[in-house]
């Protein structure tokens, strides 16, 4: 029995515990700070397998599993930083600390791309809580005994569930609300439980929310996808875990109902995948008959490397895994710290792509998750005497945008699709001006400086809710 065989405790660390970690020692007086002052605004959440065995603590602060678990003093403003500082070192004064990070909070665009203006669905003229709906065949559920993760990635546009800015939070106690309302759209054909991370809850949990998506009524339920973290930051729970063996006949059980299960599992950096344990995990999801799929956005400080997304994509589809998205850093939290320029990102996903098997080629990116939709960047090309980039949807608000090319302007420096203008002197681009479909984008969306600009507007709730 090797020593990744045997069962270990999960441990847990937060801003509260990280002390006690050996390791918390070997950090830098100034570090330890900042990880003190951000963590009030940007909370983190690691555990032991994390701290031992993927952070290269001679590397740090560099490290890139160190980055991106641990927040940094770059990820708030100066100022912020300096008022912060103050209060939480030398002021300590617990309601002025609370009034500075609930202000810096909301200046970070907790909810981009109409989370909680435009996705939430209604049933009988009420918002259905723990539900999204954006794209006609795909429902999202948030669990609420899911909605915490292994990671707190301050890039994550989840962040807002974990901070405790409880009127920015949905999620879901039991799944009647969603079976009811899968009963009544017949047009979804897939459920993603995400979080947070569905997976941090026990087996016995996870099966109440799945097995009633199990029953005849909602045969038109094909997929069910489970976005997770543990895949690399507590592989664990797929080998060692007490109930590691449940989830596995659970993952059976939906397989054996005639469904596909598929994990998306969140990897964004080759390490995550370099130990047996999570090797082994790989193996085990797939063995069980559920597909896993690897989805990560591309992060300054973490993966800017092409040959780092092609080693993890190598090694997932030699273990049984598919490579599916890389993602551009999204427009929320410390956006400013992660995000890098379009361009940039086009250029190594093209770097990694060209230099992978055909088998590792089904992963798509670089690809935003913006208002319309999903927007990807497919090129940098000269049309004309014009330098533009080649876009398109790959899913979106309305089907009939999909896969339909356009075109922007080539701006070096843009880093994301409000930061884009229309190319060949166009007024605006084409999913602004859908005047047929009853949700209206058109009205919605407002040009600002020739930029693209969605707006939030309670008409769009009753417009997702009437397209759905
Ligand atoms: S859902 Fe994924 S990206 Fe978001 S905090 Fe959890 S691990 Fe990080």
């Amino acid at each position: 029995m090797t020593s990744d065989s045997l069962p270990v405790k999960f441990k847990p660390y937060t801003r509260q515990t990280i002390s006690q970690a050996p390791q918390w020692q070997l950090l830098p007086e100034e570090l330890r700070e900042a990880v003190q002052v951000v963590s009030r605004v940007l909370p983190f959440r690691t555990n032991q397998y994390v701290m031992e065995e993927l952070i290269d603590w001679s590397a740090v602060p560099d490290d890139p599993i160190y980055r991106l678990t641990f927040p940094h003093e770059d990820m708030l403003s100066p100022a912020d930083y300096s008022k912060l500082r103050d209060l939480v070192l030398v002021k300590k004064d617990e309601a002025a600390i609370d009034e500075a990070v609930r202000r810096i909070r909301l200046s970070m665009n907790p909810h981009p791309a109409g989370q909680m203006t435009h996705n939430v669905p209604f049933m009988d003229g009420q918002p259905v809580s723990g539900l999204q709906h954006k794209y006609k065949e795909t429902v999202l559920f948030f669990p609420s005994a899911g909605q915490t993760c292994h990671a707190y990635c301050t890039f994550c546009f989840r962040w807002p569930q974990f901070v405790g800015m409880d009127d920015l939070k949905f999620d879901a106690k039991e799944s009647n609300e969603l079976v009811a309302y899968l009963k009544l759209h017949k047009e979804v054909t897939d459920v993603l439980i995400t979080g947070g991370d569905p997976l941090i809850m026990n087996t016995r949990s996870l099966a109440g929310y799945i097995e009633p998506l199990l029953s005849p009524e909602l045969s038109h339920i094909q997929n069910i996808r489970i976005g997770t973290k543990s895949v690399a930051y507590w592989p664990q729970r797929f080998v060692t875990d007490k109930d590691s063996d449940d989830l596995m006949r659970l993952f059976e059980k939906v397989v054996a109902s005639g469904k596909n299960l598929a994990i998306m599992g969140h990897y964004n950096h080759p390490a995550e995948l370099r130990t047996s344990i999570a090797q082994r995990a790989v193996k085990r999801i797939v063995s069980s008959g559920a597909t896993l799929r690897m989805q990560a956005p591309l992060i300054r400080h973490i993966n800017e490397d092409p040959k780092g997304w092609a080693e993890l994509w190598t090694t997932g589809v030699r273990l049984g895994a598919i490579p599916y998205y890389m993602f551009v850093e999204r427009d929320t939290g410390p956006s400013h710290y992660f995000q890098l320029p379009l361009a940039r990102a086009y250029e190594i996903f093209q770097a990694a792509y060209q230099s992978v098997s055909g088998l590792a080629r089904t992963v798509r990116g670089p690809s935003m998750s913006a208002f319309p939709g999903k927007v990807v960047v497919d090129g940098i090309v000269t049309i004309h005497g014009e330098k533009v980039f080649a876009l398109q949807l790959l899913q979106a608000r309305n089907p009939d945008w999909v896969r339909r090319p356009f075109y922007a302007r080539f701006d070096p420096a843009a880093t994301w699709l409000h930061d884009l203008v229309p190319a060949f002197g166009e007024k605006k681009f084409f999913f602004e001006d859908d005047a047929e479909r009853p949700h209206k984008v058109v009205q919605l969306a407002t040009r600002n400086s020739g930029r693209y600009v969605p707006q939030s507007s309670n008409e769009a709730i009753h417009g997702i809710a009437t397209e759905a």
